[in-house]
């Protein structure tokens, strides 16, 4: 199977699901997360049309922004750090990964220095694993509030990385639980804060993730197959 026939089978699992949780196609957009993966893949893809990548490291994003056409949609879905934003801050369409009022400050910063607003989703650690990066719950309220009044920044909604699981179900209670957690802070009506869009679901999990909210989804393996982190 090729890289376009795998998107196409995602694409269509992705279609379905949409279909079963009665929400419309253009409410979700599949992420074709290609770290790891040669420049050549990425490039088969943008010929069948897909626009929407993800990477989750700072110098990988660049060197593939280089090589490739304009039009891509960068998504920086990894953690980034502070002394890293000013290198990609003109070339992500969306960082899905900010996970304190600092990397926003610096983000914001960086987004003056260019004359441009940078949207952003704030990470949210729901699983409250040790190992995962994010905002815990109880304290994003406090940091939205905060990020809020950033100049040069505008919060587009909510990320977060959910365990790995053999049965995507387990992820189903998560992923409901962040879903709320977008209306709960919606209504609340933070200034320069539309917390309408929400990264999650993997390649094990994305058809639930789909049925319980979701608008981006994070789709590597079951689209490029599995990586190999000892060759790059
Ligand atoms: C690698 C990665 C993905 C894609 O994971 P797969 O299981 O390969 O689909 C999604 N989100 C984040 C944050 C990642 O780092």
């Amino acid at each position: 199977m090729s890289v376009t026939d795998n998107y196409e089978v995602v694409k269509n699992k992705v279609n379905s699901a949409i279909k079963r949780a009665g929400r419309k196609e253009e409410e979700v957009t599949l992420i074709a997360v290609s770290k790891t993966k040669p420049v050549e893949m990425i490039r088969e893809l943008y010929d069948h049309g897909v626009r929407d990548f993800g990477e989750n490291k700072v110098q990988e994003l660049v060197e593939k922004y280089d090589l490739l056409p304009k039009d891509i949609r960068w998504h920086l879905i990894g953690h980034l750090q502070t002394n890293k934003v000013k290198y990609i801050i003109d070339k992500v369409y969306l960082i899905h990964s900010v996970d304190s009022v600092k990397l926003a400050r610096e983000i914001s910063k960086e987004a003056m220095k260019h004359n441009k607003t940078v949207d952003i989703l704030i990470e949210v650690n729901v699983s409250k694993e040790d190992s995962k990066f994010g905002v815990m719950e109880e304290n994003l309220l406090d940091v939205l509030k905060e990020v809020a009044l950033l100049p040069g920044i505008c919060v587009r909604g909510l990320m977060t990385v959910a365990p790995y699981v053999v049965d995507a179900e387990e992820n189903r209670r998560i992923f409901n639980k962040i879903y709320k957690l977008t209306v709960d802070i919606m209504q609340k009506n933070i200034d320069n804060t539309r917390v309408e869009c929400l990264s999650m679901g993997m390649s094990g999990d994305y058809e639930v993730a789909i049925e319980e909210g979701a608008t981006y989804i994070r789709v590597g393996t079951s689209i490029f197959g599995e990586r190999n982190y000892k060759i790059v």
